[in-house]
């Protein structure tokens, strides 16, 4: 199989790529290893288990939805919220603290995807293809993938790495090698989020709401430490949902059941024993995720990196390998805009 330019990685920066492609019509193909399009966005019956907004002043993420047609609220933060630590017990703090204006998407942030997906001509897509081998040759770059995927490797001008760049230095053998400076640039760059896990926890109504809370709460105690309202934005489905707290290798310690039983008594906790029984509760911990996380992203990290594509990493292979993805974002790296960014730079850097 042959193309010009081969897109690796069906996560939101591949998919806006292929869009831009699509536009300019541009001869591409796009592989993605999973047997979904989305990659670190998931979800499912209207609830994120992976990414879940954006913000004022991203205008790219904003632009995006009003050509897709896609229709945005913001993020429900009224009510007061409640912080809870070993010397404080479920304290209520007044709303118009600590309040900052963020943005969803109706039906879930995969509306973004798939509204991308649905401007790509479905022949342009392939899924179940994950890459284990980019070659060098004099026809062009020949690009082979898992023998679970397919035996048929394809040859292209320019290949766009569209994942972060710890996926490529761990899951993908270049012949010939990239060279120790590109490897260790590449392994430097932690992938945004890849050590989160994040629960949702569904309900049959938004009890909060009627307490006059925001849903919204902060904990020192766990599992959840981060708790927020998201549930659509005027029916079903009502939920909350909280990042979980401790290391990828304490979380693994633990028991599914035991981890949902303990957050079914945190939320008891901090919202009082009439507190009613979930629906059900969705655990995604991306640290075992071996399409977005590496040895390398088990170490929680401290702050925001500060991300953009090191030098080491530019006109590999005379321009034929470009990097995409968020990781590698001139602006806003490590969120969904920064994906969106490093799509347009990408554009920029082909030949
Ligand atoms: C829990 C969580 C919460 C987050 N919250 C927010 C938020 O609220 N707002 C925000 O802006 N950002 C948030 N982020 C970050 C956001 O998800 C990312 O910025 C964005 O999704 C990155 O998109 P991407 O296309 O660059 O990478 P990815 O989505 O990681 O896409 C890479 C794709 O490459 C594929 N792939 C991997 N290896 C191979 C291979 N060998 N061959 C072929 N394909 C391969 C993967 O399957 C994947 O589909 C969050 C992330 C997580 C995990």
């Amino acid at each position: 199989m042959q193309t010009e330019n081969l897109i690796i990685g069906g996560g939101i920066s591949g998919l806006y790529l292929a869009y831009k492609l699509t536009q300019q019509k541009k001869d591409f193909l796009l592989v993605e290893a999973r047997d979904r399009l989305g990659g670190r966005i998931d979800t499912h019956q209207g609830l994120d288990l992976g990414p879940t907004w954006f913000w004022p002043g991203q205008r790219r993420m904003s632009d995006l939805a009003k050509e897709l047609d896609i229709p945005v609220f913001e993020q429900q933060n009224k009510g007061d919220m409640l912080y809870e630590d070993p010397n404080v017990q479920s304290e209520r703090i007044p709303s118009q603290q600590y309040q900052m204006t963020s943005y969803r998407a109706e039906g879930g942030i995969s509306r973004f995807t798939q509204g991308l997906e649905d401007k790509i001509s479905s022949d342009k897509i392939l899924l179940n293809h994950q890459v284990t081998t980019i070659s060098k040759t004099d026809n062009g770059v020949i690009v082979s993938f898992s023998q679970e995927s397919t035996n048929t490797p394809i040859t292209a001008k320019q290949i766009f790495l569209a994942l972060p760049p710890r996926l490529v230095a761990r899951n993908i053998s270049f012949n010939p090698t990239l060279g120790g400076k590109v490897e260790k640039s590449m392994v430097s760059i932690p992938t945004w989020m890849a050590g989160q896990a994040k629960a949702v926890i569904q309900f049959e109504h938004p009890f909060w709401q009627d307490q006059n809370l925001s849903g919204q709460a902060f904990s020192r105690l766990g599992p959840l430490m981060e708790i927020h309202d998201a549930s659509a934005s005027s029916d079903a489905p009502y939920a909350l949902f909280g990042f979980i707290g401790g290391t990828p290798k304490q979380r693994k310690e633990m028991r599914e059941e035991q981890l949902k039983a303990a957050i079914t008594q945190q939320i008891i906790r901090l919202y009082g024993t009439d507190t009613p029984t979930p629906l059900n509760i969705t655990i995604k911990d991306w640290s075992g995720d071996k399409l977005t996380s590496t040895e390398d992203d088990m170490e929680p990290l401290s702050s925001h990196p500060n991300y953009g594509l090191p030098k080491a990493m530019i006109n590999l292979w005379n321009g034929q390998l470009i990097f995409s993805g968020t990781e590698v974002a001139s602006a806003e790296g490590g969120y969904l805009e920064g994906a969106l960014v490093a799509a347009e730079d990408a554009i920029s850097h082909m030949t």
